[in-house]
């Protein structure tokens, strides 16, 4: 493979990322909190609960390790959650 300067690299294969726009933009739109050093995260705690009730957030936009095995732990504790959360708004408007 040849680079744009001219150097030639001796390889197999190429595996081009051409990467992606996340959620953030979308996150910071509807007012969710961001991580104040970085402004690249959403922030969340441990139940991956955001500073908006009723909305999380998992996975890499709640910043590093970029890894699946965190996302699919951290998207299982969100997905949790939110039922919890469903169903408690459930038993309210029973209860009225
Ligand atoms: C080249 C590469 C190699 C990698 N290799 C590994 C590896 O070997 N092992 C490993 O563990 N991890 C690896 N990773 C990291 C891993 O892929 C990520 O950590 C993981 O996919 C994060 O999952 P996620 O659900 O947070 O985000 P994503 O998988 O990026 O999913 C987010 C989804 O949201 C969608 N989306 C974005 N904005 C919107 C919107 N506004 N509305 C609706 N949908 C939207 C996107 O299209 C995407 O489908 C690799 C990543 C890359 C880029």
């Amino acid at each position: 493979m040849r680079l744009e300067n001219g150097q030639t690299i001796e390889t197999e294969g190429v595996f081009i990322e051409l990467g992606s726009k996340g959620a953030l933009d979308l996150a910071a739109q509807i007012g969710v909190q961001l991580d104040t050093e970085s402004f690249k995260y959403i922030e969340t705690n441990k139940k991956q609960e955001t500073s908006i009730t009723g909305i999380y957030a998992a996975g890499d936009m709640v910043g590093p390790p970029y890894q699946m095995a965190k996302a699919v732990g951290e998207g299982c504790v969100a997905g949790m959650e939110a039922t919890t959360h469903a169903r408690s708004l459930i038993l309210q408007l029973e209860r009225v």
